[in-house]
């Protein structure tokens, strides 16, 4: 049946929920140009050695693809654990496709009609799309204006809502800022309800920054979530995990569809973790070239925010949008995101940071 045959259908003529009219998707533009800094994905490609142990396994697993993959991914799941650290096992490990599924799977256990979850924003946009995609009402606290969080208005936020989740990004989406552990720790004992840590720029935190994984033995309400898609190189993958008590575990094994994560994605994975020491081993060179961008940006006589993940919020533009399509038009997509007048960067390979370079000084 074509479209005409039944008339011109639009979205609102569809008895879509009420919750979701009007809204509209996650749309990170997905442009084909020469240097794409847009989606803070690692630049550099997955070593020749990780590729042929991937054709392997996947030669190796496409023989048994008629029967469903292990529901648990168990091995996947250890995998994950040794790699954490912090004394942490599969029981204490969860895994799904990204960590926006593991997202999804964290607010279809504690969110739903009648609650509530608050974020600290600017942060991450697919917090409040995942949440209300989830019905459950989205709320949204603010950060300082150099982006970090007032452990104090944080904690008075929490007690005038009362939230069933609270969200804290760190390091944060768009604006590179870690947040110190005393004030994780803080909102945690404050929380009435679960706690998710997004951690899914750890590995390119500065050195010393303690991941919020050290408070998980006192607090079985909180949880933190990873992701192979950035420091790993991994995104097309779609692997996300997390790390919490056993009983998060147990109420997220009751949302989860079964057999969730594929054969093939959770061989991929386990293939990625065996050779995590070459992947990570770009993670040096990337927090590297974001101090120099931010440096760079500085002496430009623009501001950047301190980073602490693979990109660089910067500004202020009052015609921001036009520096975006300045830069694209000379064949550098970046992202249009965060406070209306800054745009951020993802940290490309040195030849694509110098194309960055050239392009934003010819713009300005
Ligand atoms: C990129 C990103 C993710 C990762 O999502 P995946 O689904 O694992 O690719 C999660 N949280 C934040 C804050 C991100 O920026």
């Amino acid at each position: 049946m074509t479209s005409s045959s039944v008339g011109e259908v639009s979205l609102a003529d569809l008895p879509i929920r009420a919750d979701l009219r009007g809204r509209s998707p996650y749309g990170a533009p997905q442009i084909d140009v020469p240097v794409r800094l847009n989606t803070n994905e690692n630049p550099y490609p997955p070593p020749p050695g990780l590729v042929e142990d991937l054709a392997e396994a996947v030669r190796r697993d496409a023989a048994g693809l008629n029967r469903y993959p292990d529901r648990d991914a168990l091995a996947l799941r250890a995998d994950l654990a040794a790699y954490l650290g912090h004394g942490l096992d599969s029981a204490r490990v969860w895994a799904a496709n990204g960590s926006n599924e593991v997202l999804q799977q964290i607010l279809q256990a504690f969110g739903g009609p009648g609650r509530t979850a608050l974020g600290f924003e600017p942060s991450y946009s697919m917090h409040p799309i995942i949440t209300t995609g989830c019905s459950t009402e989205w709320i949204s606290g603010a950060r300082e204006d150099d982006f970090g969080l007032d452990p104090g208005k944080a904690i008075a936020a929490i007690e005038e809502h009362r939230p069933d989740l609270v969200f804290l990004t760190s390091p944060n989406n768009p604006t590179g800022t870690a947040l110190p552990p005393a004030t994780i720790a803080a909102v945690v004992e404050a929380a009435p309800g679960m706690v998710v840590v997004d951690e899914a720029y750890f590995e390119f935190a500065r050195s010393g920054t303690p991941s919020a994984l050290t408070l998980l033995p006192e607090h079985p309400r909180l949880i933190v979530t990873r992701t192979m898609s950035k420091a790993f190189a991994m995104a097309g993958t779609r692997l996300g995990y997390l790390a919490a008590h056993p009983a998060v575990i147990e109420a997220l094994l009751l949302v989860r569809l079964p057999y969730h994560l594929s054969t093939l994605t959770q061989a991929a994975a386990r293939v990625a973790l065996a050779h995590r020491e070459a992947l990570l081993g770009t993670v040096d060179e990337l927090r590297a070239e974001r101090d120099r961008t931010v440096a760079w940006l500085r002496g430009k006589g623009l501001k950047a925010a301190d980073s602490d993940a693979n990109f660089v919020l910067f500004g202020e533009f009052p015609q921001r949008r036009a520096v975006w399509e300045g830069l694209l038009a000379r064949g550098v997509l970046i992202r249009e995101v965060g406070p209306p007048e800054w745009l951020r960067v993802s940290i490309g390979t040195g030849d694509e940071m110098a194309a960055f370079r050239a392009a934003l000084e010819a713009v300005l």
